[in-house]
């Protein structure tokens, strides 16, 4: 069997390390239009049900990832004149780019054909591939050239986003908001690696015009923000997008959803069929999970177009719930400084946060989170935590 994945991201490359797994004779091969070693963007946050299907389905990937990973405790929530509120939970994470290193250097090792720097817009040269798997991110080029066929329907976000990165490493998942002069603005901020964060700026369109982010230069914008949230970065810089490079990207969340996730023998997978507000951070966790699905119905089924249906069918309704709670999340957080301004207090909002992706919550939940705002009873449930961890990390071990 003969595949072409266009684009190396988590997708694409982990489809192929999964395919070329379950078949050593399957050729396959990757097409990437940027050089090797640079990527956009900055950590990759996710929780042990990826390390979970990471073991399973290519045990030297997960280890390396894992090696690679941090683990960010609890989550805080610092709303300015308010004492810090705190949330439990734990979360892995880790630089996009050292994903990227460690899915390249497996897929090479697996004999896997990969070509950096190599932008495909014709598939014409591709005529003899059984299979083409369209690994191409979120502005899909393959997706675009027939959007009517897949169905494709986009919902746009109405607030700014900056991905950054900031030489201060948060141990905890922290939200920083901040009233300034011209309203609210946020930072969501989690370990990226030793010394480093990954920092995400997020605010409403009064807010980006009223601080002046549509005049600003690179530079004026990054020290705007330090100055803006100077006590919660220790005085550290923040990183802007591309090292080297004098840019920064606003953006605005992005919702992309596809009626039908393949046409002939050209599938999408990742962003490419289906994305998520960065603020569940599920987008790679979700890329990882296509991957895993397409490459077992590849391997499963006597004929692609069987194997396509059937991996549509199974991964549709896990997307369709990742997407709804997506899009709450990205609503509440545009619904944010309307929250504030009816009640600013920190632990009311801490805990609006917590049920933002649809969860009703039991009355218990909320007794729970006004107790583990002390911290002796915050340490007690850490352990739990803790505990119900290192039970997961052993029946992984198990695998
Ligand atoms: C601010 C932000 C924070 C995020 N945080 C997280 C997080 O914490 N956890 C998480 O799980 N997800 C997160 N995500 C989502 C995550 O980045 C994406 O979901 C993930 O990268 C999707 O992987 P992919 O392989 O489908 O696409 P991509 O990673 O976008 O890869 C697509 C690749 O295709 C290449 N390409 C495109 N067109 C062509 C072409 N014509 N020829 C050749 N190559 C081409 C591109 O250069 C790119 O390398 C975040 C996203 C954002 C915006």
């Amino acid at each position: 069997m003969k595949t072409v994945c266009l684009g190396a991201g988590p997708a694409g490359l982990f489809f192929a390390i999964c395919a070329k797994r379950l078949d050593p004779t399957h050729e396959i091969t990757v097409y990437e239009r940027s050089p090797e070693g640079v990527t956009f963007g900055w950590g990759f946050g996710f929780w042990d049900d990826v390390l979970d299907s990471l073991y399973r389905n290519d045990p030297a990937t997960a280890r390396q990832i894992e090696a690679a990973s941090g683990v960010w405790d609890g989550i805080e929530v610092h709303i300015s004149g308010q004492p810090t509120a705190y949330l439990g939970g734990y979360g892995l994470s880790m630089g996009r780019q050292r994903l990227l290193d460690i899915l390249t250097a497996r897929a090479r090792e697996l004999g896997i054909e990969l070509h950096f720097e190599h932008e495909i817009t014709d598939l014409t040269q591709f005529a003899d591939a059984d299979l083409i798997v369209a690994s191409d991110g979120i502005n899909s080029p393959q997706r675009a050239l027939a959007e009517p066929e897949f169905g494709t329907s986009v919902e746009s976000g109405k607030n700014f986003y900056l991905w950054l990165g900031a030489h201060k490493e948060f141990t905890a998942f922290s939200y920083i908001f901040e009233k300034t002069s011209a309203g609210w603005i946020w930072l969501h901020c989690y370990y990226l690696d030793a010394g480093r964060s990954t920092v995400i700026v997020e605010c409403p369109p009064e807010t980006w015009t009223g601080l002046g982010f549509d005049q600003l230069g690179p530079s004026e914008c990054l020290k705007t923000l330090e100055k803006i949230f100077e006590k919660h970065l220790d005085g550290h810089p923040l990183i802007s997008q591309i090292a080297d490079v004098d840019t920064v990207s606003w953006l605005h969340g992005k919702q992309v959803a596809n009626a039908k996730w393949y046409r002939d023998n050209i599938v999408l997978v990742g962003d490419s069929a289906h994305s998520t507000h960065f603020s569940v951070g599920s987008g790679t966790r979700l890329a990882i999970g296509d991957s895993v699905t397409l490459a077992e119905k590849v391997h499963e089924h006597d004929t692609v177009a069987a194997a396509l249906a059937a991996y549509d069918a199974e991964r549709r309704p896990v997307i369709a719930r990742v997407q709804g709670e997506a899009l709450r999340s990205m609503r509440f957080l545009e619904g944010a400084p309307e929250l504030l301004a009816a009640n600013p207090d920190s632990v009311q909002f801490a805990h609006a946060i917590s049920k933002r992706l649809g969860s009703r919550g039991a009355k218990w939940r909320y007794y729970l989170h006004l107790a583990t705002q002390v911290k002796v009873l915050r340490a007690a449930r850490g352990k739990l935590t803790a505990a119900r961890r290192a039970k997961r990390i052993k029946a992984r071990a198990a695998l």
